[in-house]
């Protein structure tokens, strides 16, 4: 069985989303991109289980903030461990109804959509931040992205117009 690990978590960043945000970073990637931000987040080793305790503790940390205007789920990529980051975010919303989702993926939008887990995951987001990151089109001045590829995904919209919406 493949491990749900997290490698690294900030209770309160403005770099990852809009507003202030708690970032969770999920373990595991295997898109490779050349130029990686964080290939150390590659293994699905890699940091340390994120066991139910550790979930339930960010959650209420979350919870506890009312500075915070949401969560963004990092990596790695979530997406490939779709099923048991959508029962966290079961979890996250549970307890945080009011705050929002927002994840990044190396997965196109439309690729998302074609499998039934990560598109369970997909569905419970706001926004998504997709595609791979590519050296060749990296651009520093992107609001919450890395290369110009990447699109901030009003993921709502997009579902109801059955194809991309961005922001
Ligand atoms: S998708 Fe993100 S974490 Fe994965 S290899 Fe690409 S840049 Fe790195």
């Amino acid at each position: 069985m493949t491990p749900f690990s997290i490698c690294g978590y900030i209770p309160e960043s403005i770099n990852e989303g809009a507003g202030l945000r708690a970032v969770v970073f999920i373990s595991g990637c295997k898109h490779a991109c050349p130029g990686c931000f964080n290939p150390s987040s590659w293994s699905f080793r890699a940091g340390k289980p994120f066991t139910d305790e550790e979930q339930q503790r960010i959650i209420q940390e979350i919870a506890d903030n009312p500075l915070l205007d949401g969560l963004t789920l990092c990596g790695g990529d979530p997406f490939f461990s779709a099923r048991e980051c959508t029962a966290f975010v079961h979890k996250y919303k549970q307890r945080c109804p009011e705050k929002t989702l927002w994840a990044y993926t190396g997965f196109v939008y439309e690729e998302l959509m074609e499998d039934q887990e990560m598109r369970t995951l997909a569905e419970q987001c706001d926004v998504i931040i997709d595609g791979p990151f590519k050296l060749d089109l990296k651009d520093t001045t992107l609001p919450y992205r890395g290369s110009r590829n990447q699109r901030i995904i009003d993921v709502k919209a997009s579902l109801i117009n059955d194809s991309v919406v961005t922001l």
